[in-house]
């Protein structure tokens, strides 16, 4: 959070920049100076890039859009210098939807393009002719004379450099939407990766006969691709069980009105690291070791627990899905929540370590099975 500024608010979605750009500016303004540049002629590379960014931001707004038509938010976006960020709640799982969401940010380059071209013809420029320097040697952009076109080459390369088929890159989720048409969604996203892999590989061998950008390209698309595919393994293994599965029944509430000083002790008396904290027999929010730990260094010992409970608190209920528990928790950034039964009762609480523990068993459980070859 501290690293991002706040720099707008559109449609509802805060939109960050993340500070390393504005040395990415600087860094452009101070290099086109001792280039030989003018100051105007530096600071137009300046506003070139903000042109450039200012597409890659419409782009993410293109996703985020299309997610809220299916009901999914998004709490940020973010400008990278490496580009932008659409913080989505979560990818549709409906293929049909995910497909949608993943095209519709390359689609936005491609009208950006489309509306720039229209401009350049009519305003009576040859389009093929200011465009074909461009194509023939980059380093001929001269923004100055070139501004416009430039803008257009760079739409078409963000287009055709998210399409590409691997993770992280929006290609990569068109292609799992693609094949989750066919097969199940976890098998889906390990051919995805697969074929990400593969073309990451390329890339980096490319990169060493070629161009040696594309090797960071190739790195780059490596680890979205391991990435995805380890946190696809660890959704569907979770989507196998439920909160009754693996809650625990053994727990200690503490009370509102007791004092740090007594959280401090059952802390260091057992394993309990996250706590539910009660008041009157109601559940008032929840207490982690470090907020005891922080807590003790702010406020002493004899304060009551009550000055530092974290207020968040989310009910899960038995039957619920591990996985979507852990969206539910991670969402709200909660250790630990209290689980009711279908009457209401409460029984238990999960906490973040059941659920690592859970993914821990079901993949050996995996593993053993594929062994005995059931
Ligand atoms: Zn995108």
């Amino acid at each position: 959070m501290t690293w991002s500024l706040k720099i707008a608010r559109v449609a509802g979605i805060n939109v960050y920049m993340h500070w390393t750009f504005l040395i990415l500016l600087a860094w452009i303004f101070i290099a086109n100076l001792s280039a030989g540049q003018s100051t105007s002629e530096a600071l137009m590379g300046v506003v070139f890039v903000l042109a450039l960014f200012a597409c890659v931001v419409l782009h993410e707004f293109g996703h985020a859009l299309t997610a809220r038509r299916f009901n999914i938010q998004t709490q940020r976006i973010t400008l990278l210098p490496i580009g932008g960020l659409a913080m989505l709640e979560k990818m549709p799982e409906d293929p049909r939807q995910e497909l949608l969401v993943a095209l519709a940010g390359p689609a936005v380059n491609v009208v950006i393009a489309m509306l720039i071209t229209a401009y350049l013809i009519l305003s009576g420029q040859d389009v093929q002719a200011v465009m074909a320097p461009l194509l023939k040697d980059l380093s001929q952009i001269d923004l100055s004379k070139n501004f416009l076109p430039s803008l257009l080459f760079i739409n078409v390369v963000l287009f055709a450099f998210n399409l590409i088929p691997a993770f992280p890159m929006d290609g990569g989720r068109v292609l799992r939407a693609l094949l989750s048409m066919r097969y199940d969604r976890a098998t889906a996203t390990n051919i995805a990766a697969k074929i990400g892999q593969f073309l990451a590989i390329l890339f980096v061998f490319l990169g060493f006969i070629g161009n040696f950008f594309l090797i960071f390209i190739g790195l780059f698309i490596y680890l979205g691709a391991s990435g995805e595919a380890n946190y696809e393994t660890q959704r569907s293994l979770l989507s196998r069980l439920t909160v009754k599965d693996v809650l625990m029944h053994q727990y200690t509430p503490l009370h509102a009105w007791e004092t740090i000083g007594k959280a401090v002790e059952i802390l260091l008396d057992g394993q309990e690291k996250e706590f539910i904290v009660t008041e009157d027999n109601q559940i008032i929010g929840t207490i982690s070791r470090d907020d005891i730990i922080k807590g003790l260094q702010l406020l002493g010992n004899e304060e009551r627990l009550k000055r530092i409970v974290n207020p968040n608190w989310i009910r899960l209920s038995t039957n619920m899905e591990l996985n979507e528990a852990y969206e539910q928790m991670s969402k709200n950034k909660l250790s630990i929540c209290p689980v009711y039964d279908e009457s209401g009762q409460l029984i238990g609480v999960l906490n973040q370590e059941n659920i690592l523990e859970a993914v821990m068993v079901e993949s050996a459980r995996e593993g053993s099975r594929i062994r005995q070859g059931v």
